[in-house]
């Protein structure tokens, strides 16, 4: 029996209003139990695109627990090296408005890469907060950093030193906030008169530079779609204003990250422009997929085997239901250990070799944007079994 879907009402995070249109409807196979799907909407009276109908936050919990590839022991060479292009870059950006004196903390820190750069770069006062609990021991280990509290956004703002902190960097942090109106205020409520504020989230500007998944930013852990306009919009609401923003380009498979800092002071003349960043994303997200069911209907009219468990596949179960192809579905399956013998929609997800060798005429429809192609390499050297790829990479 699944998880049922809460449908947690959310208002808008950036202007506090429940009025809203739907974009996009998230159907997402139930997986293991869980219906992690959500609506993706926009604030009729601020223009804000964020999820609503969201799963209950249990429902989150549990997914992480059982899904969480963050619980392994790390090393130096283990650390992706967009890690620290990104966090070189951050640095870059912040030093011409934060002096070496001054007081930093990095809030959701990880294992502390950024926190690292800032002290190679000469930074001595530095602070981290993480609710994993083994982030302090992995920056511990990986880079000497005993500077790392375990705690959520909540227990950070009853630290102590957080009242003195004179730069404080919420990074890949505010997408993933159900409650993030109400964790801000708390925060910034808590932060002193000449504090700045640093911010990193994905720009939704540059959801379609690049070669990009359909759909594949509507993720199950980003629940807030930000431009530049509605992360200013959203800072007014606390008294900040930006000092500087630039986006990031990072390499292809990343989203671009907009940085953005605020500060407390004077509230310039610059007109928020309205936000109209993830039509284009929309239309062309719908255009690609489209286009890759259509080959999907052409060719599976007959029994088949999908490959990749992911959130690809939880996405493309439903249009399958859809379009009456789920019917010819006799599998799924995935390499990756955590997916096997769990539930995805009708199925129990299998073992590759199990499968596909017990039945080498069925055609293998490649379920993933990103690794389409690798596998379609490896699958041909394997199996006889007739490969269906969906897009054109
Ligand atoms: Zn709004």
């Amino acid at each position: 029996m699944a998880d049922k879907h809460f449908a947690w009402n959310r208002a808008c995070q950036v202007c506090g209003t429940l009025n809203l249109s739907v974009l996009y409807e998230n159907q997402l196979a139930v997986i293991d139990g869980r219906d992690m799907s959500y609506s993706v909407t926009t604030c009729s009276h601020c223009g804000f695109h964020y999820a609503n109908q969201l799963p209950k936050a249990s429902s989150y919990q549990s997914y992480y627990r059982s899904l969480s590839k963050y619980d392994v022991t790390l090393s130096a060479s283990s650390i992706p090296e967009i890690d620290n292009y990104r966090a070189e870059k951050v640095i870059s950006f912040i030093q011409p408005y934060i002096s070496l004196d001054k007081k930093v903390f990095d809030l959701g820190c990880g294992h502390g890469t950024l926190l690292n750069w800032f002290s190679m770069s000469g930074w001595s006062n530095i602070y981290g907060v993480d609710p994993a609990p083994n982030a302090a021991d992995q920056a511990n280990q990986l880079y000497g950093l005993s500077c790392i509290t375990t705690g959520s956004l909540e227990n950070a703002v009853s630290l102590n030193r957080l009242i003195e902190a004179d730069l404080i960097c919420l990074m890949g942090v505010l997408e993933h906030l159900p409650n993030l109106y109400d964790d801000l205020t708390l925060l910034l409520n808590s932060v002193k008169e000449d504090a700045s504020i640093l911010i990193e989230v994905p720009a939704c500007e540059r959801f379609t530079r690049g070669d990009f998944e359909p759909y594949g930013e509507f993720s199950l852990e980003h629940i807030q779609f930000f431009s530049a306009s509605s992360l200013d919009r959203l800072m007014e609401n606390f008294g900040f204003y930006p000092i500087t923003s630039h986006i990031l380009d990072l390499p292809p498979g990343t989203t671009d990250s907009l940085l953005s800092l605020y500060s407390r002071k004077q509230k310039t003349d610059n007109v928020i422009a309205t936000d109209t960043a993830l039509d284009e994303y929309m239309a062309e997200s719908e255009s690609k997929l489209q286009l890759g069911l259509s080959k999907i209907k052409s060719l599976v009219r007959q029994p088949v085997i999908i490959y990749g468990a992911g959130s690809h596949t939880a996405r493309l179960l439903p249009y399958l239901d859809d379009c009456q192809v789920s019917q010819h579905i006799v599998g799924i399956v995935d390499g990756n250990t955590n997916l096997q013998g769990k539930q995805m929609g009708k199925w129990v997800i299998d073992v590759p070799e199990i499968l596909i060798n017990r039945c080498p005429d069925i055609p293998v429809l490649v379920s993933s944007y990103r690794s389409q192609n690798a596998i379609n390499h490896v699958l041909s050297d394997i199996y006889p079994n007739p490969i269906i790829t969906m897009y054109q990479l």
